[in-house]
């Protein structure tokens, strides 16, 4: 006999976990379906953000950044600690810890909104009917009025750099590294790659990142990416762009990397190589045949702009379907599909999906970049606030960079916010209601920010776009 439920959900990864945990506040009847496992063999919910991407690259981004400002920066503000030594087993300890503690939450977070959790593999079978197996090969099938596909991505692995988790490693494994390597590659300096470069940088390594594209963080407003790559220059990481790498192998305890650029083909040697060149979608072993879901030329399961599959009830959110890979899509996708299951309204707005860097400087925006507006050939008017104006941003030793705002000529509506300085993943968070809310420049103009914050640098911004602004010169 099957167990019968009104939502399957097969994942639980940011996609995946508030999928079922809305279905239940929907009063639902949901199981939530997951067979992560950690190193130590325990299975835990959360997928790939809270176990080895957001939370614990966070967890060693907030320590690294932490050990570099004792060391380079408390003199400035007149705090003489002597020595500043590095305990890594304890700050792995923290990040360990924050991790654990951060998927316990899940499961606490099921119960109390009357969500099944499961673990195991879940494999859908026509009929929606979903067959788990247990980690003892146990099987158990669930029948579902609906169910969602949130089955997440995982990292590419290329056969010219084989993996083996020890000397060439993908990002999950950099986060877990239990010495500081004196010389480390990455491969691709995308979000991931830098991310994890600047922690080692800051511990110490010798960082080398190899960037096959010409352009730093070509996705970026440029203005954005240039200040960055000068920043980055600064802080000793060592980017090569238009390096593109052709094979990678361990000889003698280290790993050799060729790579070729403009010059021709050269040989680097590193500690660790970390294979950071992007993700794809994870759908091994996911649907049986008959299912009628359709997977596109590159793997991603096929959904409308409702996350709906070709397959009848059988919806798919997260990093397996289109768009970005970040996980506050992810979640509102699958709150969306949750709530249209429901019969409630349902809607996900792509044109405002922030995105954040969380390296030093912060990178963060949401809209178009400059470059794209004058693509589109639509008028418009930037403003630039630099926060060396910031008296916040001075008081935090943190003056660098700028806020940007793209706006249209005609009507004054806000299409881009692009911010590269002190907390620029938190300040996004305005502008990102702003675009929601269709706001005009002028209304940020209108909006009162309290002083001293960093929140101001989005409101001179904002000024500076019809040269206004108070605290800077108009550009
Ligand atoms: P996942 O998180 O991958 O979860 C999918 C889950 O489904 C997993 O637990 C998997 O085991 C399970 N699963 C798969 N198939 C089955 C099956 N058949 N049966 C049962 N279970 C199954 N994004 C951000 O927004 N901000 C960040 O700061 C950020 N930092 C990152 C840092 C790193 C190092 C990495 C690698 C990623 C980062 N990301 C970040 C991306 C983010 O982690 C992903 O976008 C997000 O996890 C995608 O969520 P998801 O639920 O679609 O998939
Ligand atoms: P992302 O997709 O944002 O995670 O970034 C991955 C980065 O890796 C992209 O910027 C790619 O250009 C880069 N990349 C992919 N393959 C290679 C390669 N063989 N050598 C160097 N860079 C690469």
């Amino acid at each position: 006999m099957s167990e019968s439920f009104d939502v399957v959900v097969i994942g639980a990864g940011p996609a995946g976990y508030p999928a079922a945990i809305r279905a239940g506040q929907n009063k639902l009847k949901v199981a939530c379906v997951d067979e992560w496992k950690n190193a130590d063999g325990a299975y835990a919910f959360g997928g790939t953000c809270l176990n080895a991407g957001c939370i614990p690259s966070k967890a060693l981004l907030e320590s690294s950044e932490l050990y570099q400002r004792a060391k380079q920066e408390f003199a400035i503000h007149g705090i003489k600690i002597g020595d500043v030594k590095l305990d890594l087993a304890a700050m792995q300890k923290r990040r360990a810890s924050i991790v654990k503690s951060m998927t316990g939450g899940i499961a606490a977070l099921f119960k109390a909104n009357g969500v099944t959790g499961i673990q195991g593999h879940g494999r859908l079978l026509p009929g929606n009917k979903v067959l788990v197996t247990g980690a003892d090969g146990a099987e158990r099938t669930l029948q579902a009025k609906h169910v969602v596909l949130a089955s997440g991505s995982a990292p590419i692995r290329l056969d010219a750099m084989p993996h083996d988790g020890k000397f060439i490693v993908d990002s999950w494994n950099a986060l877990e590294f239990d010495a500081v390597p004196a010389r480390l590659g990455v491969i691709g300096a995308g979000v991931i790659g830098l991310e994890l470069g600047s922690v080692w940088r800051r511990l110490g390594s010798e960082v080398t990142v190899l960037e096959a594209m010409p352009e730093l963080l070509p996705m970026a407003d440029q203005a954005i990416a240039k200040e960055a790559q000068r920043h980055f220059k600064k802080q000793g990481l060592e980017l090569k762009l238009g390096a593109k790498v052709a094979c990678a192998a361990v000889v003698g305890g280290a790993v050799e990397v060729i790579y070729s650029d403009a010059q021709g083909e050269h040989k680097l040697e590193v500690d660790k190589l970390v294979v950071a060149v992007g993700r794809r979608p994870y759908t091994q072993n996911l649907l049986a045949e008959g299912t009628a879901v359709v997977l596109d030329q590159r793997g991603f399961i096929q959904v409308d702009e409702h996350c709906r599959t070709a397959a009848a009830d059988v919806w798919a959110v997260g990093d397996v379907v289109r768009g970005p890979m970040l996980a506050h899509k992810g979640k509102e996708e699958g709150l969306m599909a949750a709530d249209l299951i429901a019969g409630r309204y349902g809607e996900v707005n792509y044109k405002t999906i922030p995105s954040v860097i969380y390296t030093q400087p912060e990178i963060a925006w949401v809209g178009q970049t400059e470059e794209q507006v004058k693509a589109s050939g639509r008028a418009y008017k930037t403003g630039v606030f630099p926060f060396a104006a910031s008296g916040r941003a001075r008081a935090m030793e943190a003056a660098h960079g700028m806020a940007k705002i793209v706006s249209a000529a005609d009507d004054d509506e806000i299409l881009g916010v692009h911010v590269i300085g002190p907390m620029a993943g938190e300040l996004i968070g305005e502008a990102v209601l702003a675009m929601e809310y269709s706001a005009s420049t002028e209304d940020i103009q209108r909006t009162i920010h309290a002083h001293p914050t960093l929140s101001e640098a989005i409101h001179e911004a904002a000024l500076a776009v019809d040269k206004k602004a108070i605290d800077a010169v108009n550009r």
